[in-house]
């Protein structure tokens, strides 16, 4: 027994004498390699090229951020970073920006060039992790929070790999971020990745790789900068010119006043809870609010269409279609198309036990993505025990039919440029249709009046003699919009 606890003491010794040493060395490894990079006097930089920024979550082929259609072309791309500390927490302490060039989309007008901004103020910098990351990832950034935040070392395949977790910051479930760097035998950092919580993929991965480093006015400056989220390219840089410590560094931090603010694709607004609740046909309600879901009762179980722009709004719907349909599992939603702002509620419709309907030409992509643990934010899916997501891919024309005789059809719409996977759909008995991001007022542009011709039923074999749309995003003040009023969008046949 005393043998035993003594044991276990020295084991302990061993065990707390390696982890000092595990800091001391990633000190020494973390000295070299700022040493090395320029940035042990490096108090901010700032650096030039061109860029490409894809459209994570939002792009035509959910799989391929830098689909053609959805690569911005930044054609003069300037970043500066303040790694000191900022006097007003309101105060920019990076700033990305650069004229761009947006996508050209078949049988969409020329877009117009426009702006690239990616601000991020000091308070962002210090309480926000998806903003705070982009600093503590980039090479000078990661070695100095490194540095600071009794960061560990560990080889791997020829190369010291860094880890640290910035103090002060706590995901929404309470969890410590972490940072890992790559540094190779040159004393560059060569990779940096984090984890920050995402409405859709759980944990997502982000990961900023480096490489062509160059040497420009004594600091190590990488050439080339990919960034990846959940394994899939986003951002490409080409990086020529940089200067540390430049002498107009507030010029650099302040934007020019300009209408309207930066872009910048935020998460979308949370939904209060409680939607109203309308009824449609029998058994068949229309959920409100942005983001709009169709409840129907298939007899035996429930059938939802869409389930929200966020986890808090996927268990509003979830509850809401329960509460209208007592007594009945939820076990299917249809997914209108897999832009994130149109899947943020599927982890809440899982952790419901819903199997996910979407169009096939997404269905593996987004089953990697949804399944992923979500530690960081405590979604629905990862309290509920033994929940795992299941999406079933569909083909271009799906007829459900409930146990009641109940029928929903699911249709894709082939034409859209918007998204390969993009579905609408109809309720034959109540000549009712679910689109979204389909146009309902304005001047459609050729594709979009592609999409809405498609959408009448009158370019595609079946035809689809819905009197009333339901829109996913909410009109004002929020309505059906009935078909006479979508067909006027279509320009006037040619008459001779
Ligand atoms: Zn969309």
């Amino acid at each position: 027994m005393l043998l035993r606890a003594l044991t276990a003491a020295a084991l302990a010794v061993t065990l707390f004498t390696m982890g000092v040493a595990a800091q001391n060395n990633a000190g020494a490894v973390v000295a070299a390699a700022s040493k090395a990079m320029g940035a042990d006097t490096l108090n901010a930089i700032t650096y030039s090229g061109t860029a490409r920024n894809g459209a994570f979550g939002q792009s035509k082929a959910i799989g391929n951020p830098m689909h053609p259609n959805n690569v911005t072309r930044v054609t003069q791309y300037t970043r500066t970073i303040d790694f000191g500390q900022a006097a007003n927490p309101m105060a920019l302490v990076s700033r990305a920006t650069g004229p761009t060039q947006p996508p050209v989309v078949p049988n969409v007008p020329p877009p117009m060039p426009g702006v690239f901004n990616q601000n991020i103020t000091g308070q962002q910098a210090s309480t926000n992790w998806g903003q705070a990351l982009n600093i503590w990832t980039t090479p000078w950034g990661f070695l100095k929070g490194a540095a600071a935040n009794n960061a560990t070392v560990r080889q791997q395949g020829g190369q010291q790999v860094v880890s640290f977790s910035p103090a002060n910051f706590k995901s929404p479930s309470g969890q410590t971020y972490t940072v890992t760097g790559y540094i190779n035998n040159q004393n560059l950092v060569t990779k940096v990745e984090t984890r920050v919580e995402n409405a859709v993929v759980g944990d997502l991965l982000v990961e900023f790789e480096y490489s062509s480093y160059q040497n420009l006015n004594g600091v190590q400056v990488p050439g080339r900068i990919v960034q990846k989220q959940a394994g899939l390219q986003t951002f490409d840089a080409a990086i020529t010119a940089a200067t540390a410590n430049p002498g107009n560094l507030a010029e650099l931090l302040t934007p020019p006043p300009a209408p309207g603010g930066g872009g910048g694709g935020g998460a979308p607004a949370q939904q209060a809870a409680g939607p109203a609740v309308n009824k449609l046909g029998e058994g068949v309600f229309w959920i409100g609010g942005n983001y709009a879901s169709i409840a129907v009762d298939m007899g035996d179980h429930i059938f939802l269409v869409e389930s929200g722009g966020s986890d808090a709004r996927g268990q509003a719907v979830a509850a809401a279609a329960k509460q209208a349909i007592p007594g009945k599992p939820i076990r299917f939603v249809v997914n209108s198309h897999p832009h994130f702002d149109h899947a943020s509620g599927l982890r809440a419709a899982a952790a419901e036990g819903a199997t996910i309907l979407m169009h096939r030409n997404s269905a593996d992509a987004m089953e990697r993505l949804l399944s992923g643990p979500g530690t960081l934010g405590g979604d629905s899916l990862s309290k509920a025990a033994g929940r795992r997501v299941n999406v079933q891919g569909i083909g271009d024309r799906e007829v459900r039919r409930g146990s009641n005789g109940k029928v929903v059809e699911i249709h894709r719409v082939a034409a859209s440029e918007h998204s390969d996977s993009q579905v609408l759909v109809y309720l034959p008995a109540e000549k009712l249709a679910y689109t979204a991001d389909t146009p309902v007022a304005g001047m459609p542009n050729p594709n979009q009046i592609q999409v809405l011709r498609s959408t009448l039923g009158l370019s595609d074999s079946q035809k689809l003699q819905w009197e009333q749309m339901i829109p996913s995003h909410a009109i004002n003040p929020e309505r059906a919009v009935p078909r006479a009023e979508v067909q006027k969008l279509l320009p006037a046949p040619a008459t001779n």
